[in-house]
């Protein structure tokens, strides 16, 4: 047992007195010894009479005597020291209390405490001393202050990826505005463009029809056909990426015949071929005569891609189309069509790319063989919008083979036709006659003239309101009306002819939206609004013919 040392403050127990209590309490001092946790007793005015060997090792005191006597308070530090004055406060006035504090030891260790303190109740039931049991939880509270900081740094972390995505959103809003911009404008300069464009393809074809051209003029007028065409198509692959990146590309879903499409491909395709003295054969494995459900536009765009760049990469040999087809389930086909070429071929580190955006595999190439390398994107886009996809295989300085497969429904039988009449001229009723609503002086002229050329008379609209007028004298067998026209469009015409004929309870006049803004969505809005049929400018004249035929034949 230590020996007891002397107060030396004032202290409201003499030596003798406090020897007395450690062999009165023998036993129970057995008892604290044996805990470990720090056990002291003070007395009322808060001075340390007694402190277990535990205690004293924890607190690394070595001569107790230097701390018998000293406030209790004292050894607690900063804010702890206030927790341990209000503790000993409640403690004196009879109350258990209880409060996690910071007492280093002696030798500058920081420890934190948890500290029961509680009066001392004698058997007459006066209090004269108090009991501080403190546990030392370093470890714990360390433990905690890492998962504080943890915490912390894990709320910081958060708080900046939150402030990450608010500018990350902000910065998409910004983009998505300026794509939308950039999609706008390109629609718009696409508007501009193609309405002339149109004009000129227009004219050259009613050129190239005209009678008596002498051969040199024939040429001339092919040649400007030809430019404006591939200006045209420039323009429709621009139109095509912004479609693209704006995520706002629409397929159709109507039938159509495969050997229909194929046929257009291969007299456009072959033309070009025989320039190149290239053989160009195409081998159908599929189901001839077969139609199905699709975007038949689209699907020649494909193959036009395909084979014009098989065409214009092969010097000599040949472009083989094969098409095969296999039933998936039910009415569902796959359709694969396999365009192989013996021309410059694909470098094997190029061709993961060449269906990337711009990439052209030599740019060397571009020059000699023109092209933008938007091309192979746009029909990747198009197949796999289709549920497709496109891949490739090639050797430099053999070959390539551009192999598409897509899934593609067979048209259900009770299908209506949208012409009962095939492979037969339609006859034009002789008092047919069609109002041709459009502001544009030279379209005027390109229209007139290929009604003119399908027999058919024409009034004349150069806006809205004198649509309005024409239609409400006399009943017209077809309205061909153009969308864009200021101050009334084309939709508002359609409406306001529509609430008419439902007041008046007149028959329904069949109308064709012309538009060459072709803008996402332009061929949904002009049907919603109540058209029958939509047509793109600057059209196809057979695209026009059979379309506006389908309305104005005798049945
Ligand atoms: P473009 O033909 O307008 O350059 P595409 O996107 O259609 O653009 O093609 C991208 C590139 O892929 C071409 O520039 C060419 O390098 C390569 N390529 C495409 N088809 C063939 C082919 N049949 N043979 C060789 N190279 C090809």
């Amino acid at each position: 047992m230590p020996e007891i040392p002397t107060l030396k403050t004032n202290v409201s127990l003499t030596s003798e007195e406090a020897l007395q209590l450690f062999k009165e309490a023998d036993f129970a001092r057995s008892i604290l010894e044996s805990s470990s946790d720090c056990i002291e007793v003070l007395d009322l005015g808060g001075h340390l009479l007694l402190m277990n060997n535990v205690g004293r090792t924890q607190i690394e005191i070595d001569d107790f005597a230097l701390c018998l006597g000293k406030p209790w308070t004292d050894f607690w530090e900063g804010e702890s020291r206030d927790k341990a004055v209000a503790a000993l406060e409640e403690a004196r006035a009879g109350r258990k209390r209880n409060f996690e504090g910071f007492c280093p030891t002696l030798a500058g260790v920081p420890k934190w405490w948890e500290v029961i303190i509680t009066p001392i109740r004698r058997a007459d039931g006066k209090i004269k001393e108090l009991l501080a049991i403190s546990r030392d939880i370093t470890d714990r509270k360390q433990i905690q202050d890492s998962r504080q900081v943890a915490l912390g740094v894990a709320e910081d972390a958060q708080a900046f990826a939150e402030a990450a995505t608010v500018k990350a959103n902000e910065a998409r809003v910004v983009a998505d505005s300026a794509n939308l911009v950039k999609s706008e404008f390109l629609a718009n300069m696409s508007h501009e463009i193609r309405t002339p464009m149109g004009a000129v393809i227009g004219l050259a074809d009613i050129l190239a029809l005209s009678r008596p051209l002498t051969d040199r003029q024939a040429e001339y007028v092919s040649t400007l056909r030809i430019s404006a065409t591939s200006l045209l198509a420039l323009i429709n692959d621009l139109l095509d990426i912004s479609k693209i990146e704006s995520r706002s590309v629409e397929l159709e879903n109507v039938p159509f015949s495969l050997g229909k499409v194929m046929g257009e491909v291969v007299s456009m395709m072959s033309i070009r071929a025989n320039e190149k003295k290239l053989a160009f054969t195409v081998e159908d494995r599929s189901a001839p005569g077969a139609r199905f459900m699709g975007d038949p536009m689209r699907l020649r765009q494909i193959l036009l891609n395909l084979c014009g760049n098989a065409i214009k990469f092969t010097e000599e040999g040949s472009v083989r189309v094969t098409l095969s087809s296999q039933l998936i389930e039910g009415e569902k086909f796959e359709l694969a069509i396999a365009v192989a070429d013996t021309g410059i071929g694909i470098a094997a580190e190029k061709l993961a790319s060449v269906f990337d955006r711009f990439v052209q595999a030599d740019t060397s190439m571009s020059r000699r063989y023109g092209g933008t390398g938007l091309g192979l994107t746009i029909s990747k886009t198009l197949v796999e919008l289709m549920g497709g996809t496109v891949a490739v295989e090639s050797i430099a300085g053999k070959g390539s083979t551009f192999t598409l497969r897509v899934p593609l429904q067979l048209v259900p039988a009770s299908h209506p036709e949208r012409s009962a009449r095939k492979n037969e001229e339609p006859a034009v009723a002789p008092e047919a006659r069609v109002l041709l609503v459009e502001d544009h002086e030279p379209n005027i002229l390109v229209e007139s003239t290929y009604l003119e050329m399908m027999g058919i008379a024409c009034d004349v609209a150069r806006d809205g309101l004198q649509a309005m007028e024409k239609f409400a004298l006399r009943k017209y067998d077809l309205i061909l009306l153009d969308v864009q026209m200021p101050s009334m469009d084309g939709l508002e015409v359609t409406r306001r002819i529509r609430a008419q004929e439902k007041l008046k309870h007149l028959p329904r006049t069949p109308i064709i939206g012309m538009t060459a803004y072709a803008l996402a969505g332009d061929r949904q809005r002009c049907l919603d609004v109540g058209m029958d049929e939509y047509i793109s400018k600057p059209f196809d004249p057979g695209d026009l013919k059979a379309k506006v035929l389908a309305f104005v034949v005798v049945r």
